[in-house]
């Protein structure tokens, strides 16, 4: 491919998480027209830039590069475009990068982002369950005790969650999740964008069950449905709230503690705590 050189800087470059027709044209281009590809794996970058018909000298980088090694790469992107791509997807999401971004910024280095595919949004696209909120937790810790605690700590948030899982931990994970977070739908994204992509969902007994007959293989993203919720409160329970409250406050005043601590209409509380006062 023929193109112009581009601006010196850092350019953040999404690359395929399978399909390799998931590159995109901005990616091609940048990745034909830099100076130097910084990159975890150089056979994997390399396989991905023969596909493409590039030829470009390429260097490992991962966050625990030594500081000189990250000072060199630093240095590179004064005078040329420099690409950071990853093994496969999103550069940093659980991915190595942040810290070269933020030495770059903190030096006034241009840094450039290029979208593409990254495997938590396409199993957010795919799996069905909420996306107005979501939380990427990366990957969820090994061993037992330390999963069940970030599972607890991510309890209450109200969103679905979204880990990176290997085939190997997924059971010992979907356990982990029908014990800390009951009966909360869960996604299980396997080799997405692939031949054998598929998305299973339902409790996490169920679908664990499943893996545990069909040990997975491949990528997968693990998603957990957020908690329910809370049920409003019947107009007994309402009657019962407000009494408790006109014990201790003027009708105006209960009907804003019961509307704020349930999320429920205040005129209407007030006009009811008036009927109940009478
Ligand atoms: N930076 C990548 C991204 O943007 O998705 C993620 C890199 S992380 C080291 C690798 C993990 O991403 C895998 O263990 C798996 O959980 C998930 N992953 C990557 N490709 C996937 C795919 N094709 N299908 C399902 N999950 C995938």
């Amino acid at each position: 491919m023929n193109t112009p050189p581009l601006e010196p800087g850092l350019y953040i470059v999404a690359t395929p998480i399978g399909n390799l027709g998931d590159i995109t044209r901005r990616a091609e281009t940048v990745l034909a027209s830099c100076g130097l590809v910084a990159c975890e794996d150089t056979r994997v970058t390399g396989k991905l830039l023969n596909h493409l018909g590039i030829r470009k000298p390429m260097r490992r980088y991962d966050d625990h590069a030594d500081s000189a090694a990250r000072e060199r790469l630093l240095a590179e992107m004064v005078q040329k475009a420099v690409v950071l791509v990853s093994d496969a997807g999103t550069p940093l999401i659980s991915d190595p990068g942040y810290r070269l971004v933020r030495e770059a910024r903190a030096r006034g280095i241009a840094v450039t982002s290029l979208p593409g595919p990254s495997a938590a949004t396409v199993a957010l696209t795919l799996a069905g369950l909420p996306t107005d909120r979501f939380l990427f937790a990366g990957f969820l810790p090994n061993k037992h005790k330390a999963r069940v605690d970030v599972l607890r700590e991510l309890s209450a948030v109200p969103a679905t969650l979204v880990f990176y899982e290997t085939g190997p931990r997924l059971v010992a994970a979907l356990e982990a999740v029908g014990e800390v977070l009951p009966g909360r739908e869960v996604a299980v994204a396997r080799e997405l964008t692939k031949l054998h992509e598929e998305c299973r969902t339902g409790s996490a007994a169920e679908i664990a069950a499943h893996y545990t007959a069909h040990p997975p293989k491949g990528e997968i993203v693990l998603l957990v449905a957020p908690p329910a919720a809370p049920e409003a409160p019947g107009e007994a329970d309402i009657d019962a709230l407000l009494r408790a409250a006109l014990a201790e406050l003027p009708p105006s005043k209960a009907a804003a503690r019961v509307a704020k601590a349930h999320g429920l209409d205040r005129k209407a509380l007030y006009a009811r705590a008036m009927d109940l006062k009478a």
